[in-house]
């Protein structure tokens, strides 16, 4: 993007210079430089890493960060982050910190090692806490490993008609914690977060088809986190004619911002135990006085979580593009450039996409649907 952005200058310049010597052109005339093209992904089977697929936590009444006593055991509840756990992680990690710490114990037991348990345990160890992380899955094991990795902080966060009054306020809370924390991680050696330019783009049978259900959408309050948004310019960004919108997007490099965790679990004197509950009362025999639930899709087994839907998501893995470091979305398929791979998905025409559905099997077919979109996007 900034290569584009040179580029439209220089012509401007030339354009001046010329003027001293010629006939003067008239102002309104164009900048002859075209925008300059970007790397296209390679998608197609040679470079197809691996498939993967995971479920994504939704609760309508969005995600559940509240306190229930079982007998003497007292159990902080936070799970059901739907499509924006990794984005709200933080937020709501200080929350259930607060609840678990306003219970007058100090030694904490965290169930679930996934982006959610590890911001809680975290958040646990920096007040000074003692923390034990149980979970049949670590952090690199578990489905938020394979996540996207953007800023989402509303995709698929709750139903209107299902959140509560005062969900919207409460929301945006988590989302600017969220989002500072995830800032303090930006320019780090390892980059495990960081931002790069993505492209909306127009066209595809995709298009204006929105979803039956009544998705909650509240980005816009977020609006003055992401201020330099704008609609694509054909003179100097790239896929001209189809770019519609484009603006900087925060990526979670998620192997290294996993690894950069662990590490600071670890600094901060936590402890990771590997632990499978068969049911709640293996739970609740803890001698940890209070337990956090950060199981995730998990909680649904084990702690009678009824209204927890799975939402279904596959991820196709591109070899990583050190040339092509963009986002991009075009015709229900949305392109992720890590550093850790090019994470290509097929999100479908609206979110009722992987609604209800629990299977984790790859399906081949969507990823060379998927794989065959986005080429199709350079033509
Ligand atoms: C395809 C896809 C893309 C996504 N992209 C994004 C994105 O770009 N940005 C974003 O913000 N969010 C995204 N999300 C959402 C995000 O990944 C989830 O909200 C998040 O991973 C939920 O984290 P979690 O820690 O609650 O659950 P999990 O990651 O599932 O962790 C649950 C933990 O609990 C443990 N556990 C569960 N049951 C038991 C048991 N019985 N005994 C012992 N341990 C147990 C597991 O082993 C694991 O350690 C995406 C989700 C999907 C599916």
């Amino acid at each position: 993007m900034h290569t584009n952005r040179r580029i439209f200058m220089a012509g401007g310049a030339a354009s001046a210079l010329g003027a001293c010597t010629t006939t003067p052109r008239p102002q309104s005339a164009a900048p002859q430089s075209p925008p300059v093209p970007v790397e296209p992904f390679r998608a197609n089977r040679q470079n197809l890493m691996k498939v993967t697929v995971c479920t994504r936590p939704f609760r309508p009444a969005g995600p559940r960060v509240e306190v229930e006593r079982f007998g003497d055991k007292t159990v902080v509840h936070n799970y059901g982050h739907g499509g924006s756990g990794w984005s709200l992680s933080w937020g709501c990690a200080v929350e259930a910190a607060a609840l678990a710490r306003s219970q007058g114990h100090s030694d904490f037991a965290v169930l679930g090692g996934g982006i959610i348990g590890l911001t809680s345990a975290i958040r646990l160890l920096e007040t000074g806490a003692k923390v034990t992380l149980y979970a049949e899955h670590f952090p690199s094991e578990t489905r938020s490993a394979r996540a996207t990795g953007v800023w989402s902080p509303s995709s698929r966060i709750a139903l209107g008609n299902e959140a509560p009054d005062g969900f919207a306020a409460r929301w945006e809370q988590w989302a600017r914690q969220g989002h500072a924390r995830h800032l303090d991680m930006v320019g780090l050696a390892d980059d495990p977060v960081e931002f790069i330019p993505q492209y909306i783009l127009r066209g595809g049978a995709m298009e204006n088809s929105p979803s039956t259900r009544n998705f909650l959408h509240l980005d816009r309050t977020l609006r003055d986190l992401n201020p330099s948004w704008r609609n694509a310019d054909p003179l100097r960004d790239p896929f001209p004619g189809k770019a519609r919108r484009t603006g900087p997007v925060m990526t979670f490099n998620i192997t290294r911002y996993f690894e950069r965790l662990a590490r600071q679990f670890h600094l901060k004197g936590g402890r990771m135990v590997r632990r499978v509950f068969a049911e709640r009362s293996q739970a609740l025999a803890l001698t940890e006085p209070v337990i956090l639930n950060c199981m995730g899709y998990g909680a649904k087994a084990i702690w009678d979580a009824a209204d927890l839907v799975p939402v279904r998501g596959q991820i196709n893995w591109l070899l990583p593009q050190a040339n092509a470091r963009y986002a991009m979305y075009y015709d229900g398929v949305s392109v992720v450039s890590r550093r850790d791979g090019i994470v290509v998905q097929y999100v479908g025409a609206n979110e009722d996409w992987g609604y209800g559905d629990a299977n984790e099997t790859p399906d081949p077919g969507e990823t060379d649907r998927a794989l065959a979109i986005v080429r199709s996007a350079y033509e």
